[in-house]
């Protein structure tokens, strides 16, 4: 067999190997590293397609052509693979719009070099034939500019590899199995290329590089196919991520630290950074939440919420295809909002809101508790029903609003006045309810006189006009064997009445 064969057949496989690759990889292309990977194949694949067709032993006019193709795959293959590399493994800040397309910028100018050598002779300072293998070659003797893109091209297989073997040291174990096969792939490409420019190719002159290349883009796509996380995640995953106002940590079986978006720096006060690869309890020390976490498989943590908590924690299992574990996504999510709304609501629920008293249901239920508590330890209970007097002329003459204001006025000066174990509140119109605890009537009657001739010398000043008003009340004591608030309201509100009818501004005893 033509001795071409054996030159051609490895460099055309490598290129149809990494196109299949590159044809299971297009589906994923939106998921993180994806689109660097397919740039990475599809040019390693024209890198290794014309590398083949170098030792066709076409004419020296046609091996230059096919040369400067082949750097349409080279430059694009080495930056893409960094690209990737970044995105997976790498410090993902580091990648910003401006940055990408500098390295873009880096890549046409080599190309745009090769392509117009002919107008220079930087990049290749002589095109020749060479004799001394099987058959003609295509040899280059190498320009000044030829040297810089090897340097250029070295020192991002150098950081390629230090951000690999950050990973494999000190990143999350998650990540290292992916990191030191990738980071085989590139040891290969090294040793390739050193061999190739130092000129000691075992076959003679043939670039073994197109084949490393081919081995980083298969390790590549191992690890993108094995371990991407996230990958069930869309092309904006970074972007949702990152900008979610629910904070996100990620875990891996082992409880360490694989990525946390801003929300969680936030959060929990320490970033990426400091926690990647460390156990998520000793990178956020005294988190109960977290502690919490680690006893739960899936969902809420038992001491989950509690009222003054503005984050609601829920933890849930992240699994392979075949259903393993592979770590636990923890998303606190922010509820101070839902608690304020809440304590809003309950506000609403429990309060008059012209006076702020406490309303009538939460009056009368806080009064049946406050029974029931006097029935187990045998205190004794009085119930004052106080009524506004005359109140119609008051809005009759005054106006709504100055009797609005009289009732504001009441509610404060009743509540100033009532100790704080005392229930006050509006039972409806201008009638309020007391509930004196632990009193007895002598008492109660005391205190009542007091705050009725309290409420009575007290002035409502209104736009000009200068308001006073006086009050009545009936005061009723609870029997031990009331199991509610209603007898005794009801006793209230006869005595009331009595006082109405005996004239007015006094109070009556049931
Ligand atoms: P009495 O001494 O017999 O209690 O006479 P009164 O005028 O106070 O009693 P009546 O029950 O006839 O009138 C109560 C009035 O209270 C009628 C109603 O318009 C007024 N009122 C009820 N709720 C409010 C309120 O929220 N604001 C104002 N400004 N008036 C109210
Ligand atoms: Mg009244
Ligand atoms: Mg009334």
């Amino acid at each position: 067999m033509d001795q071409r064969f054996y030159y051609i057949a490895p460099f055309f496989t490598a290129a149809l190997c990494i196109l299949l690759v590159a044809f299971y990889v297009w589906p994923k292309r939106r998921v993180i590293g994806g689109h660097a990977l397919l740039a990475t194949c599809l040019a390693a694949s024209l890198w290794s397609l014309c590398e083949g067709l170098l030792y066709f032993g076409f004419s020296l006019k046609t091996n230059v052509l096919i040369t400067k193709i082949q750097y349409l795959g080279i430059l694009p293959a080495v930056h893409a693979s960094l690209v990737f590399v970044l995105q997976v493994f790498g410090p993902r800040s580091w990648l910003r719009p401006a940055r990408t397309a500098l390295l873009a910028l880096a890549a046409a100018f080599f190309i745009a070099l090769a392509w117009s050598n002919d107008a220079h002779f930087w990049h290749w300072s002589a095109y020749h034939l060479l004799d001394q293998g099987p058959f003609p070659m295509l040899g280059l003797s190498k320009g000044p500019t030829y040297w810089l893109m090897v340097l250029w091209c070295y020192s991002i297989l150098l950081a390629v590899s230090l951000i690999l073997l950050k990973q494999i040291f000190q990143g999350a174990a998650f990540y290292k199995g992916q990191a030191l096969m990738v980071f085989l792939g590139f040891a290969m490409a090294w040793a390739a290329n050193i061999v190739y420019v130092s000129g000691n190719s075992p076959v003679p002159n043939m670039d073994l590089g197109p084949l490393a290349f081919t081995l980083v883009a298969v390790s590549m796509a191992w690890g993108f196919f094995r371990y991407n996380l996230l990958e069930i995640t869309p092309v904006a995953k970074d972007e949702v991520f990152n900008s979610l106002a629910d904070a996100v940590l990620v875990v891996d079986s082992q409880n360490r630290v694989v990525d946390m978006n801003p929300a969680a720096r936030n959060l929990l006060g320490a970033g990426l950074g400091q926690a990647l690869g460390k156990d998520v309890l000793q990178a956020f020390q005294g988190n109960a939440q977290i502690s919490a976490m680690l006893s739960v498989r899936d969902g809420r943590p038992r001491n989950g919420l509690d009222s003054g908590q503005s984050h609601d924690l829920q933890v849930s299992a992240l699994k392979d295809r075949r259903g393993r574990v592979l770590g636990r996504l923890l998303v606190w999510r922010d509820v101070s909002e839902r608690n304020r709304l809440l304590r809003e609501l309950e506000t609403l629920a429990t309060t008059d809101p012209l006076t702020g008293a406490a309303n009538r249901r939460h009056f009368m239920q806080s009064a049946d508790n406050e029974i029931k508590r006097a029935a187990r330890y045998g205190h004794e209970l009085c119930f004052v029903m106080l009524d506004v007097d005359r109140f119609k002329a008051i809005n009759d003459h005054y106006g709504h609003h100055a009797g609005d204001e009289v009732l504001r006025v009441l509610v404060a000066v009743c509540r100033s006045f009532l100790r704080e174990s005392d229930l006050f509140g509006r039972l409806g119109g201008e009638e309020f309810g007391l509930l004196l605890v632990e009193t007895r009537v002598d008492k109660a009657t005391a205190i009542a006189g007091r705050l009725l001739r309290l409420l009575a010398d007290w002035e409502v000043q209104v736009d000009k006009a200068v308001i006073s008003f006086t009050v009545s009340m009936g005061i009723s004591q609870w029997r031990p064997e009331e199991a509610s608030v209603e007898p005794v309201m009801k006793r209230a509100d006869q005595a009331l009445y009595q006082a109405k009818q005996a004239g007015r501004n006094r109070l009556a005893v049931a």
